[in-house]
């Protein structure tokens, strides 16, 4: 029988309504804390229903810990949360690479934001505490109660059965769009291309000696994408201003000629802040673990697709691991502690607004009154192209060579927007 042509029909039944609120948050990810706490500060009755079992969203279920940018973006919520992870060991403020970019002449990223995933878990659960916010976790928002055409309240499942939540306002911060999904709201799945950014997942690994990693990158410099400079070490303000490496690459090449390094993945990219130096941690995330344009073509909303990608990772997390022991100094004696409790969605349903982002968008350098981000791609031949909003100083859209860009735009690169999904 052909996939969506079987169907029941569910009988009609009687549902509890657990919590009736003025502020219903589903998902506790970067946006859904954000929207919550600050709902609660100024005064609005607020729940947040997770699907996990802590908060965090992909910054703690999917170890996506890294984060950067033009340190005067990160203003209100997202500057307090990183201030308070620093205090408490968990991240570390850093300035970095403070050139120009000989290509465009514009300011290269000069904060990087590496956290440790599980002290982002105590405090978000703190800070939710401290603002009054409601929390159910292990529970899973499976629908939308509709009435004319305004969204009342969710349908919720967990232990304790089938559930409603009614709420004055509901926000959709489940990263997929699921209530927006559910509520039937216009969704542009795919774009043009017809495959997404891939899901990822990530992979934590201990064991490593630090000071033989770093005498590896000190005598090849040559092997890594990030400049490390010959008096790298992991110790003091040095060892702090490195916190992702990416490279290892004549190793990667050599162990892809032998078949040791495993072809579907790109190359090696450890993310790292002090705190996990100390303790010879490191997480592996991002493109090592990725992604073929194949796998662009599993999607979020596809509980198969997300399987398939979680076992995928898995093996590759093993041979990577193997690699690692076999051929890279500093790793002879790593472990695999665990990999992340879910792939990383880079890319999912999106919601057509009222407005709608387009590609031209970037050729043209648009702005408008209500922008409340700023972005930073990497384009193919190197170059770093910011964007900038009016809200954010001192770089503005003026800055940008976009009309007259001369790079090719890897569709890729034209998904830039991924990384706006705000409530
Ligand atoms: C490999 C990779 C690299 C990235 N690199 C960067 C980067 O360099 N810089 C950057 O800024 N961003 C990066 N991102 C993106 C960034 O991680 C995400 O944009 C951000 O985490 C999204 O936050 P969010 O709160 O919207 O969603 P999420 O973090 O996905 O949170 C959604 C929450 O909702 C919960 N949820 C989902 N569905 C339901 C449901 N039905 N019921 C109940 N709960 C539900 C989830 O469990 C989760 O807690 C990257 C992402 C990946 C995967």
């Amino acid at each position: 029988m052909p996939e969506g042509t079987d169907f029941i029909r569910e009988p009609e039944r009687r549902v509890p309504v657990y919590k009736r609120v003025g502020v219903l948050v589903c998902g506790s990810g970067s946006a859904g804390l954000a929207a919550a706490i600050c709902a609660a500060r100024n005064g609005a009755d607020t729940l947040i229903v997770e699907r996990n079992p802590f908060l965090g969203g992909q910054s703690t279920a999917a170890f996506q810990n890294w984060f950067g940018g033009p340190t005067d973006i990160l203003t209100g919520f997202a500057k307090e949360f990183a201030e308070r992870l620093d205090e408490r060991g968990a991240a570390k403020l850093l300035e970095r690479f403070r050139t120009q970019n000989a290509t465009t002449g514009i300011k290269p990223l000069n904060y990087h934001l590496s956290i440790e995933p599980e002290e982002w878990k105590y405090l978000a659960a703190d800070m939710v505490e401290e603002a009054g916010v409601k929390v159910i976790t292990n529970t899973l928002a499976v629908d939308a109660i509709v009435e004319n055409r305004g969204v009342k309240g969710i349908i919720i499942e967990n232990k304790s059965g089938r559930q409603a939540v009614m709420a004055d306002v509901v926000i959709d911060a489940s990263g997929d769009a699921d209530i927006a999904a559910r509520a039937g709201a216009p969704i542009d799945k795919l774009p043009k291309s017809e495959y997404l950014i891939a899901m990822i997942p990530a992979v934590r690994v201990g064991g490593i000696n630090y000071q033989k990693v770093a005498e590896y990158i000190r005598k090849h410099p040559e092997d890594f994408r990030t400049p490390v400079g010959s008096g790298f070490d992991f110790n003091g303000e040095n060892m702090a201003s490195i916190q992702g490496i990416g490279g290892w690459t004549s190793l990667v090449n050599q162990g892809k000629e032998k078949g040791e390094f495993p072809a579907e993945l790109h190359g090696i990219s450890l993310q790292i802040n002090p705190s996990h130096i100390k303790r010879g941690m490191g997480y592996f995330i991002g493109a090592h673990l990725s992604s073929s344009m194949k796998e662009g073509k599993r999607y979020p909303w596809n509980a198969e697709h997300v399987m398939q990608t979680e076992l995928d990772g898995r093996n590759r997390a093993r041979k990577l691991v193997a690699f690692l022991q076999k051929r890279v100094p500093g790793f002879e004696d790593c472990f695999l502690i665990d990999v992340s409790n879910h792939v990383g969605p880079q890319d999912s349903r999106r919601i057509i607004g009222e407005y709608v982002l387009t590609r031209q968008h970037e050729y043209e350098g648009r702005t408008s009154d209500d922008d409340i981000a700023l972005i930073t791609i990497t384009w193919p031949d190197g170059g770093v192209l910011q964007y900038a909003t009016n809200l954010v100083s001192p770089i503005t859209w003026t800055d940008l060579p976009l009309a007259t860009s001369p790079y090719t735009v890897t569709p890729a690169a034209a998904q830039m927007y991924y990384r706006l999904r705000c409530p």
